[in-house]
C-alpha cells in the first residue's frame, strides 16, 4: 500500500533561514498524487489540504514536530483535498478552516451525498473565510485570497508575515488553482473560465519571488508562470 511508504520531506529546494520562513514539509498520496503540507506554530501543527490516511497525518505531525494537530486548511471542496478533515478533526478537535462558498459541499451531509463523487464525510468548517480575509496561525499570518475557477470558492493562502515581519519571499499555498505550467481544471460543477481568467490576474499581482505550493505535482514561482500560465488566461477574456 502507497500509504506505508509516507515521507515527509521539506518543500524547499535549498537551505532557507526559519526565523524567516516556517519550515513547511510535505509528502504526496493517492492517485490523484495529493500535495499534503504540513508546518508547526508553536502551539500545534497546521495541515493544508489532508487528502486522507487520517492516521498517518496525525502520527507524522506527532513524530515530525512533536505536536498535535491543531488546525486544518482547505483550499477547496474537492474531496481528494478534504478526505482526511473528517477523522483528523474528530481524533484531535483541530479547527477547521474553508471558504464560506465551499464550506456546504464540505459540511452539508445532503450536498456531500449528491456529488458526483461522495468520497469524503461531511465535516463542520469551524472558520469560514473570505478574499482579503487575514488568518493568523501561531507566528505566521496569511492572506486569504479568492480565486474561483477551478470551484467557485476556491481560496489560495498567502503567507503576509512571520515571526512579526515580512518573510524572505511570500509562500502561496494555491490549492488546485495554479500548477507549475497550468491551471486547475475549469470544466467541474462550479468552474468558470472567467473567473478562472480573473483569479490569474489578482495572483498576476503576487511578487515575482512568491513561492507557490500547489495541491498536485511540482512547486513553482509567480514568476515562471507570469509569462506563461498567467499570460494565457488573462489574455483569453
Ligand atoms: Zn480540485
Amino acid at each position: 500500500m502507497q500509504e506505508q511508504n509516507i515521507a515527509l520531506s521539506s518543500v524547499y529546494p535549498t537551505e532557507v533561514d526559519f526565523d524567516e520562513v516556517p519550515d513547511i514539509r510535505y509528502f504526496v498520496i493517492g492517485f490523484l498524487r495529493n500535495n499534503v503540507f504540513m508546518f508547526d506554530t508553536q502551539d500545534g501543527v497546521v495541515v493544508v489540504d489532508p487528502s486522507a490516511v487520517a492516521e498517518k497525518i496525525i502520527d507524522l505531525a506527532k513524530e515530525q514536530f512533536g505536536k498535535p494537530i491543531t488546525h486544518i486548511i482547505c483550499t477547496h471542496n474537492h474531496s481528494d483535498h478534504v478526505k482526511g478533515i473528517a477523522d483528523i478533526k474528530q481524533a484531535t478537535g483541530a479547527v477547521v478552516i474553508a471558504s464560506q462558498t465551499d464550506s456546504p459541499l464540505i459540511e452539508d451531509p445532503e450536498l456531500v451525498r449528491q456529488r458526483i463523487m461522495p468520497l469524503h464525510k461531511a465535516c463542520h468548517v469551524d472558520v469560514k473565510v473570505n478574499g482579503g480575509d487575514v488568518i493568523e496561525l501561531g507566528q505566521s499570518t496569511w492572506e486569504v485570497i479568492a480565486t474561483p475557477g477551478h470551484t467557485s470558492g476556491g481560496i489560495c493562502f498567502l503567507l503576509t508575515k512571520y515571526k512579526g515581519k515580512k518573510p524572505t519571499f511570500p509562500i502561496l499555498f494555491s490549492g488546485d488553482t495554479l500548477f507549475a505550467g497550468t491551471t486547475g481544471r475549469t470544466d467541474f460543477v462550479g468552474g468558470s473560465d472567467r473567473d478562472m481568467s480573473q483569479s490569474m490576474a489578482r495572483l498576476a499581482t503576487l511578487p515575482d519571488n512568491t513561492f507557490v505550493l500547489p495541491g498536485h505535482y511540482a512547486f513553482t514561482t509567480i514568476a515562471a508562470e507570469r509569462p506563461t500560465t498567467i499570460a494565457f488566461w488573462t489574455s483569453r477574456f
